[in-house]
C-alpha cells in the first residue's frame, strides 16, 4: 500500500509555494502544473538519507 505523502516546495516560474501529493514509492519524476501560474513545470521525487520524500521543481526548459 502506498501512502499520499504532501511535500512542498517552491515553484520554478513564480515562486509560490507549491505542495504536491506523492506517493512514496521511490523516485520518479513528472510534469505538473503550477496551481498558481499553471505552468508546467518538472516534478523530481527522490528519498533523503533518512528515507524522508523529498522533491525538486524544475523548468521544462531547463
Ligand atoms: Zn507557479
Amino acid at each position: 500500500m502506498n501512502a499520499l505523502e504532501e511535500c512542498a516546495a517552491d515553484c520554478p516560474y513564480c515562486g509560490e509555494p507549491i505542495t504536491v501529493l506523492v506517493d512514496g514509492c521511490g523516485d520518479q519524476s513528472y510534469i505538473e502544473d503550477c496551481e498558481v501560474c499553471c505552468q508546467p513545470m518538472i516534478v523530481n521525487v527522490g528519498t533523503d538519507e533518512d528515507g524522508e520524500t523529498t522533491i525538486s521543481l524544475h523548468r521544462e526548459d531547463e
